[in-house]
């Protein structure tokens, strides 16, 4: 029930006037007509004045009115956190809807209009919550959530188009940000296909998209495109037609993520390759589950057992074997398998029940571009969620546009595209990089600003090397793994054993080395391509990193390290390892105190007088209340005075005055533990 400013003002003693300078010095609103308040702010009011009136020492004197302030804000916030339903509210507005849906932000007006509440009554709602505002105020989600909880109203973010700092970390995920399951619907699977060269992979594509070409609609010129999509028995299969791992991982380093499943072509004629193995190791660092097609069948050669035993030495164990890995024998040349392929394809999609909300501002990637006669630069995307549709502008690395056509491999025209469907996309400024994340933006002006932002950025990238060594090492702190992955190359195998033995002695329970890829020889530019998908670094062990690679590997900012000696090798990874470890934190005890005067006492946070004992205070320390040898309470220092100076620290033997916030209300006699925590690095 609302409290008359006139029958307040008589019980603390005051008057109207006096009140309503008050509550405008603290931005509470009141209500005007009749003149009356909340009770919580008459409350707050009531504490004001009853505190102004008392007699307190000087010294606290002056910090108290400091500490008041302070006080009455974050009682302010509290009664604003308070998100019950107050029946006033509810019953003096006429709610147009108890439901309401908004971008990032909103204007007063706008919430005004769209949920029915006058908007003077939302300004002295904002007011009350300590915001002041005018009718074209934009107000953020998380305010307008917690000023319509007031009203019953409860509020949707709608998703939006990702900050440029999302979208310069090319991080599809965050871009994307949640959608809510309930809006999320099935989408076709996205593969790509990889293995050793000559194994089969460009000619299992043909026959796939040949095997499913319908007659074109429109008749149109059919473009090259970098991805198609097939139905094969009702269900659509969307495959990135850029064979091998080399795309892969390129796509990878660039932050995206467009493959749900992974093909590894192997011949049944010629068995693992080092290429294989490779891509073994892309998909596995990628978490990609992979299908082992066993090509060339139809030779007199083929072995498939050959095959299986082969892989299973990397830990690609074939279903029949008991193992995880569907492996289906084909040949790629007359077609025989291909079927199985794709509906082990199906099945594996139907277990894994690939996502996408359609509805949301689309996300895509982007597989392969080029400058197309007629259309300008082109590119070959792929939708991860939402839908593209023409006329939308959007960004795509430094490059900025507006959707003028969209074409399948087919040369079919198309007005729109679904998540995981591929299409070549025409209307770019200049090409893009395969790999770069197109995001639709609300005005042609916002496409251009974000495109020249990121290619700043990007430049910036350049001349830094923004993936160093301690980026690196700071980007596996933040993680809740802490795992430094290594690619090693070496001169012989020998080299390589005697490395990872070494390496699997470096033990720790929070720390470890993960070699994502070895290999005999040079380090390459897939090497690099690699380090830059998974934060790996690369070491090369008695082996001469060609300066074009270290030209590469730098401009990634990728750290290659060049060593001779095992021990030198195993020391700079125990200190890498150590670096990563968390500090430790170490209690330092600081001296103990006696409460000799309870000055002040607001709800947990008091003004005492103390007389400091042994040691000294800090001001920001941290308090154990102690009562016959035993912690009775903990709390903080908020401020420490001497006389009436506010001072950082006071030694042994002093009389001061604190500013406590804790869990205990003190009281005269009591003894106070002040102590700090030192944060101290730890190493291996
Ligand atoms: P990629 O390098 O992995 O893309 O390999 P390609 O698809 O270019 O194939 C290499 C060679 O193997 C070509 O001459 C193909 O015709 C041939 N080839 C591909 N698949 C088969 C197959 O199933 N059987 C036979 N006999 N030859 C195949």
């Amino acid at each position: 029930m609302a409290i008359k400013l006139s029958v307040l003002a008589e019980d603390l003693n005051s008057s109207v006037s006096e009140l309503k300078k008050m509550l405008k010095q603290y931005d509470f609103a009141w209500n005007v007509e009749d003149e009356s308040v909340d009770p919580d702010i008459a409350e707050l009011l009531e504490q004001e004045l009853g505190t102004n009136k008392s007699s307190v020492d000087e010294v606290v004197d002056k910090v108290e009115i400091n500490l008041e302030r302070e006080i009455v804000k974050s009682q302010r916030k509290q009664v604003a956190g308070k998100s019950n339903v107050t029946n006033s509210n509810k019953q003096s507005a006429t709610l147009k809807t108890d439901f309401l849906e908004m971008a990032d932000s909103i204007s007063v007006k706008e919430l005004s209009e769209k949920t029915g509440i006058n908007a003077a009554k939302l300004i002295g709602e904002l007011m009350k919550n300590g915001i002041i505002s005018n009718i074209n105020q934009q107000l953020d989600y998380e305010t307008v959530a917690l000023i319509m909880s007031e009203f019953g109203i409860v509020v949707k973010r709608l998703a939006q188009t990702s900050s440029t700092s999302e979208l310069l970390s090319q991080d599809i995920s965050q871009i994307m940000g949640e959608d809510d399951s309930e809006d999320l619907e099935s989408r076709p699977p996205i593969i790509t296909i990889m293995g050793h060269v000559d194994h089969g992979k460009t000619k299992l594509l043909d026959t796939i998209r040949n095997a499913n070409v319908v007659a074109s609609e429109s008749g149109g010129i059919t473009q090259h495109i970098a991805a198609y999509q097939i139905k094969h028995k009702e269900k659509k299969i969307t495959f990135l037609d850029t064979p091998g791992h080399e795309a892969f991982t390129e796509m990878r380093s660039r932050g995206a993520k467009l493959t749900d499943i992974a093909i590894l072509v192997v011949s049944a004629a010629e068995g693992v390759k080092p290429t294989t193995i490779e891509a073994i190791n892309h998909a596995k660092e990628a978490k990609v589950p992979l299908i082992v097609a066993i090509n060339k069948m139809d030779l007199d050669t083929a072995n498939p057992d050959k095959v299986k035993s082969e892989l299973a030495e990397y830990e690609v164990l074939p279903e029949d074997w008991g193992g995880e890995v569907p492996m289906v024998p084909i040949s790629a040349l007359t077609g025989m398998g291909v079927e199985d392929l794709l509906d082990t394809i199906v099945l594996l999609s139907d277990v894994n029940q690939y996502k996408a909300n359609p509805k949301r501002p689309p996300v895509c990637t982007v597989v392969e571009t080029h400058v197309a006669p007629g259309l300008g630069p082109v590119a070959t995307i792929v939708v991860n969620a939402g839908t593209l549709e023409l006329g939308q502008p959007f960004v795509v690395g430094d490059a900025y546009g507006k959707v003028k056509s969209l074409l399948d491999d087919k040369g079919n025209k198309l007005n729109s595209l679904p998540p995981s469907g591929a299409a070549l996309l025409a209307g770019l400024s200049k090409t893009p990089h395969a790999g770069d994340v197109l995001q639709v933006t609300n005005s042609d002006k916002e496409a251009r600003l974000r495109a020249e932002e990121i290619a700043m950025h990007r430049k910036n990238e350049f001349l830094n090397g923004a993936n160093n060594l301690l980026e690196i090492v700071s980007r596996i702190k933040s993680g809740s793994l802490k795992v430094l992955k290594l690619i090693v190359k070496t001169d012989t195998k020998g080299s390589f054993d005697a490395i990872s033995q070494s390496l699997a002695k470096i033990k720790h329970d929070e720390v470890t080395t993960k070699i994502i890829h070895y290999g005999v020889g040079a380090v390459t530019q897939s090497d690099i391509a690699m380090a830059t998908a998974s934060g790996a670094i690369v070491i090369s062990f008695h082996t001469e990193t060609d300066p074009n690679v270290q030209k590469i590997a730098e401009q990634r900012g990728v750290e290659v390290r060049n060593y001779k000696i095992i021990y030198e090798l195993i020391d700079d990874i125990t200190q890498f390892l150590s670096g990563m470890l968390e500090p430790e934190e170490v209690r330092i005890d600081l001296g103990k105190a006696e409460v000799r005067q309870i000055f002040f006492t607001k709800r947990k946070e008091m003004i005492v007088g103390l007389k400091i004992t042994n040691g000294l205070l800090k001001k920001s320390a941290k308090i154990e209340v102690v009562k016959d040898d035993e912690v009775i309470g903990v709390g903080q220092l908020l401020g420490l005075q001497k006389g009436t100076e506010s001072v950082t620290e006071i030694k042994a033997p002093n009389e001061c005055g604190i500013k406590f916030k804790g869990n205990i209300a003190l009281e005269e006699g009591m003894k106070l533990q002040a102590y700090e925590i030192e944060i101290r690095q730890r190493s291996l």
